[in-house]
């Protein structure tokens, strides 16, 4: 019975096709998970990466800050080689020190908000004329002009609110997962490289960037010339006073500065607005006081290493974007990321296995500005995109892995696009389903053509193996994806440290397997 059990255990140990079979080292396996869940520090790196250095919008003093304390943790885990590495330019930074906001007429109410990203102060308490002055295109300008000047003006319709009738956090189902592995809609796959989308299929929808841009531009320069006191919305998402919003002016400094602008719960939003339909007149306070940082235009990434032993020219790479929004402290988007990926290497300087690779962290700036910082890190080490033209580093990146979708566990991993990845990934995750990780997912995922997302596909736009995490979504929608309750009381302890040590087991097992991960074919220079 025992011998007939030992060979059932090797038959399923077997792969399909007749493939290599993947040595599992269960001793370096036990170190890990004894790190991860006796020994883990994922939530002391999150304290200080959230609750001590906050919010970190890009290249600003509290993202240098954490930054730099990154630096120490790293080099006192004896990684070697960590730097801040400078790429850009990227432009103007930005944080703010101040935010007060509250309705003074017909009677008071405090308001639940922030102030958008690259939008300026008020100079001391100022108090307005709320005006409703919906904003959707350049047309609506002239309506408004001569009108607005000291006013506080609502740049949109009340919103909709309705109530929550199901669960705010969700962890993904059996049937979930095993519906991502399947191709929901072949025709959205493509044809491979330079191949074409099935005609008969509708375009995707693509909202022109550049129109968006420009219609931003020309309302900050309308808003500023008509005198506007502060303009306010109630951000992208959201209600119950969890708010979500991001930019209002530009990091950009050739672009136009707007007024003062915020947003607050739509709950506080509609008040005003209906006081306004009333033709009450409410009047509004707002003491904001904000910093725009020209003199440093360049952006940075932190890059540390632990040197391989026998194949040191090979590389491994783990990260996830350090920079947030600035509505909460940037705890899920991506304290949480960037905490597993120092936990991960952390766990892994602690095993007594050698790594034949080199293991390299990168903790990306400039990602919620499209993926800035490691797109410059990609193309500068690797391949710039338009030419395709490879260094000597090219040939050595083995893979890279990241973690950017907030707080929930590791449920699965994209193969993209590649069988054999498909069935080495699955051999690792054979003796680790107890920890619900359980998919691969993406056997038949069409090549990255634009980057877009997260921080891997700027390594799979040039052909690199960049994989990312399927994670439990939680409430990262509902509650927290660059919100002001991107906070640290709304990570899961369990989830990271799950997170840490997957994390930790598929570096090692990259760093030490006898070969490099398969490539996919590099794309051409032609060929998005
Ligand atoms: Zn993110």
């Amino acid at each position: 019975m025992k011998k007939q059990l030992l060979v059932l255990g090797l038959f399923a140990a077997m792969p399909l096709g007749g493939q290599q079979a993947e040595p599992i080292d269960l001793g370096a396996l036990n170190e890990i998970k004894w790190q991860a869940f006796n020994n883990s520090q994922v939530m002391d790196h999150l304290f200080y990466i959230s609750d001590v250095y906050g919010p970190r919008v890009n290249g600003s003093p509290n993202h240098r800050a954490a930054a730099e304390w990154i630096v120490k943790r790293l080099e006192s885990y004896g990684l070697k080689n960590v730097h801040l590495e400078p790429w850009g330019p990227f432009g103007n930074s930005w944080q703010y020190k101040k935010f007060y906001g509250a309705l003074t007429e017909p009677n008071y109410a405090p308001l639940i908000g922030f102030p958008l990203a690259w939008t300026p102060g008020t100079n001391g308490p100022v108090t307005g004329e709320a005006v409703l002055t919906p904003i959707h295109s350049q047309a609506d300008f002239a309506k408004y002009k001569g009108k607005l000047k000291g006013k506080v003006v609502l740049l949109v319709e009340p919103k909709t609110v309705l109530m929550h009738t199901e669960a705010e956090a969700h962890r993904l189902t059996d049937e979930e997962l095993v519906a991502r592995t399947k191709v929901a809609d072949p025709s959205r796959l493509g044809l491979g490289f330079g191949g074409g989308r099935n005609a008969a299929a509708p375009p995707p929808v693509v909202l022109d960037r550049n129109a968006a841009l420009k219609l931003r531009n020309d309302t900050s320069k309308f808003l500023s010339d008509e005198g506007v006191l502060v303009a306010v919305n109630y951000g992208t998402n959201g209600d119950g006073g969890t708010v979500f919003a991001t930019w209002g002016g530009s990091q950009n400094p050739d672009d136009p500065t707007p007024p003062p602008m915020v947003a607050i719960t739509p709950e506080h939003y509609n008040r005003i607005a209906r006081l306004v339909q009333h033709g009450m007149a409410p009047k509004v306070t707002f003491d904001i006081e904000t910093e725009t940082y020209k003199s440093d235009q360049m952006g940075f990434n932190v890059v540390g290493e632990i040197p391989g032993t026998t194949k040191a020219d090979e590389v491994v790479m783990l990260g996830g974007h350090l920079d947030s929004w600035q509505g909460g402290t940037g705890a899920t988007d991506n304290g949480t990321g960037s905490s597993v990926a120092i936990e991960a290497i952390r766990i892994l300087t602690t095993l007594h296995k050698p790594m034949a690779r080199t293991v390299r962290i990168a903790l990306w700036g400039g990602e919620e500005e499209g993926l800035l910082g490691s797109k410059f890190y990609v193309q500068k080490h690797f391949a710039p995109r338009d030419t395709m033209k490879q260094t000597s580093e090219y040939a050595k990146l083995d893979a890279y892995y990241n973690d950017d979708t907030g707080s929930g566990r590791f449920r699965g991993i994209s193969a993209n696009g590649n069988l054999l990845t498909k069935s080495i990934f699955e051999q690792w995750i054979s003796p680790i389903k107890d920890l619900e990780i359980t998919t691969v997912i993406g056997a038949t995922a069409a090549p990255t053509r634009e980057p877009g997302g997260t921080d891997s596909t700027s390594f799979s736009w040039i052909g690199l193996n960049g994989y990312g995490f399927m994670q439990d979504p939680l409430e990262y929608g509902t509650r927290t994806h660059h919100s002001n309750m991107d906070l640290y009381d709304r990570v899961q302890q369990g989830d990271v440290m799950q997170g840490a040590a997957i994390e930790a087991w598929f570096v090692y097992n990259t760093a030490t397997r006898s070969e490099m991960l398969p490539r996919n074919p590099t794309p051409t220079a032609t060929a998005k």
